[in-house]
């Protein structure tokens, strides 16, 4: 195979998340442009030349009912957060088409036992976690498990308050865990199978309601209003890291990809991901969550970041290089090392 037959595949993806990104990068790289959309979305996605064909469901979750025509237009799907969110994880390992990662990647991230172990073979510090509510050091946070955007997670300041709150819970699967204080960095990797590389795409942080918006009211001006802070994200903002500590950002990127290749066996995790931190006053990096694939926050950068700058001489976005990686597979005949 060579450069010419780029054009004979389509990537293709959901119509949400960042669709947007990924299929503006897919035809920047000469790709054909497929996205998948609910009903209420189509006029939306019509408004955007780079998008070839739009396939219509009623939701998401009947995604099964269009895979043989996906099949029929050659498509490489790129699966996004809505991929997790509305198919689930089980579905998602039921994706039959050409999809860009790895499967297994999911059960590790699904299951936050499983993921904590990962990271903490890869040498990365992750916040304490406890199994028994009498050894908790407070404050914390206590999560459900699955990418929820941050939905339904809460604070609790003491034991009475853990207590109180727990009550309204209505999910068995959770983890309580230390609260960082310190300032939240979501870093955008892609790794490659073909070159054998890691590079930092992006930096961004999540704009979250309404834990963000709680520093612009006074505490005087809280008090008495019973506000509770929630963690759902709206959008996201830029952000760079102190260049002395880029180089352990690197060095933690390239670890939770070596680890992965031993724990996951084979391939390992490839393509995009991220590592959520929240950094402290002593500049600890302390990851709070891993995502196995593109996340949201580098839309932020379409046209390119201070980092993928650095390495590129044209725009490359995340969304982008995705399409460039499968380029590249397709035309050293190497396509089996990034599809699934
Ligand atoms: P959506 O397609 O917007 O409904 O989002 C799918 C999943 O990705 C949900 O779990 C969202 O919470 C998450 N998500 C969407 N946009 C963002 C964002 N900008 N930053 C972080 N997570 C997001
Ligand atoms: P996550 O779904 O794990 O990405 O978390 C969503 C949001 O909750 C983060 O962006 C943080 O604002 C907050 N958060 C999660 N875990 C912690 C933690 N251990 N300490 C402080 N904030 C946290």
């Amino acid at each position: 195979m060579g450069k010419d037959d780029t054009a004979k595949y389509t990537i293709a993806t959901l119509g949400s998340h960042s669709a947007l990104q990924i299929l503006k990068g897919a035809k920047d790289e000469g790709f054909k442009t497929l996205i998948v959309s609910t009903i209420d979305r189509v006029d939306f996605y019509k408004r955007f030349k780079f998008i070839d064909k739009i396939l219509t469901v009623k939701s998401f979750s009947e995604y099964e009912k269009i895979e043989s025509q996906l099949k029929d237009e050659n498509v490489i799907l790129i699966p996004h957060g809505s991929f997790v969110a509305y198919l689930g994880a089980e579905n998602n390992k039921k994706i039959k088409v050409p999809y860009f990662g790895n499967k297994a990647v999911l059960d590790w991230e699904q299951d936050r036992v499983m993921q904590r172990n990962w990271l903490k073979k890869a040498g990365i510090n992750v916040p304490r976690q406890f199994d028994d509510i009498e050894d908790v050091t407070f404050p914390v946070i206590v999560k459900t498990y699955g990418a929820a955007g941050g939905k339904g997670y809460f604070y609790a300041r003491d034991k009475q308050d853990f207590k109180k709150k727990i009550k309204a819970f209505k999910t068995e699967q959770y983890v309580i865990q230390e609260y960082i204080i310190g300032v939240t960095l979501y870093v955008a990797y892609f790794y490659s199978p073909i070159t054998n590389e890691i590079e930092v795409m992006s930096m961004d942080r999540r704009y979250e309601t309404n834990v963000d918006s709680l520093g612009r009211i006074p505490l005087h001006g809280q008090q008495g209003l019973d506000i509770e802070p929630s963690y759902v994200v709206v959008g996201n903002q830029p952000l760079i890291i102190r260049e002395s500590l880029l180089p352990e950002v690197y060095a933690m990127g390239e670890r939770v990809v070596e680890t992965s290749k031993k724990l996951m066996g084979g391939k390992g995790l490839f393509g995009p991901f991220c590592l959520e931190m929240v950094i402290t006053p002593d500049q600890r990096m302390f990851v709070i969550e891993i995502s196995g694939r593109i996340v949201a926050g580098t839309s932020l950068y379409i046209g390119g970041s201070p980092y993928s700058d650095l390495m590129y001489d044209e725009p490359m976005s995340t969304g982008r290089r995705i399409a460039r990686e499968i380029k590249m597979a397709i035309e050293k005949n190497e396509l089996e090392k990034v599809l699934d």
